[in-house]
């Protein structure tokens, strides 16, 4: 896992003139609101979700595409989705200019997950949820995990459910943390 945060680059993911930023450990804004989160949260969450190199991950909340690239270091079945239009375009094709096409990315509201696509060996909410998106936890195989941050709009905890059966599912709490928030219906809707 550390070495999937080795491997990439963390500065092309920022725009030219803030490059310098690229490897301090803090979140830096990426443009439209929003931003990149912190290596050590990438590194935390990507961890949590114990990914093997068969499963098929699901991340919601593309933004600059860091996250993502990190987890194609891990499996080459990566999902990502991200709602707002503008990081969308931009980071799909910075993702494809880095050669790290391999991702299937999509515009619109994660909060419902994909369920085209689904089941999910593992679910990633890289926005804070106020509660736990109910189409998510549907998306999971059992086996399946979706960590999410969640909580107010100040703090979140860290939260992994694990889907023990098809209605048993494990909760865990984990540290605090502060993000982004998760928009539409499974998230604070505006
Ligand atoms: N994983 C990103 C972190 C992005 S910050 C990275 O590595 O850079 C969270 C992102 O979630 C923002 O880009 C925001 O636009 C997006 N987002 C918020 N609500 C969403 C939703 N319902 N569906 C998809 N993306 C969402």
């Amino acid at each position: 896992m550390l070495q999937a945060i080795a491997t990439v680059p963390r500065h092309l993911f920022f725009a030219p003139a803030f490059e310098a930023h690229a490897y301090q450990d803090k979140a830096f804004p990426i443009g439209e609101g929003q931003t990149i989160s912190q290596p050590y949260t990438v590194a935390y969450q990507t961890q949590l979700l114990n990914l093997k190199p068969t499963d098929r991950v699901l991340e919601v909340g593309t933004g600059s595409g860091y996250q993502c690239a990190v987890l194609l270091q891990l499996t080459p079945h990566v999902d990502s989705i991200e709602f707002n239009e503008v990081l969308f375009t931009r980071t799909r094709q910075l993702l494809a200019s880095l050669g790290a096409g391999g991702a299937g990315l999509y515009c619109g509201d994660g909060s419902v997950g994909l369920p085209d696509r689904a089941p999910f060996d593992a679910i990633l909410v890289t926005a804070g949820a106020p509660g736990l998106p109910p189409a998510l936890l549907r998306q999971l195989r059992v086996g399946g995990r979706l960590v999410i941050p969640v909580g107010g709009s100040q703090t979140q905890r860290m939260v992994r459910v694990t889907r023990e059966g098809a209605e048993a599912f494990v909760r865990e709490e984990f540290e605090d943390f502060r993000f982004v928030p998760l928009l539409g219906v499974g998230g604070w809707r505006s």
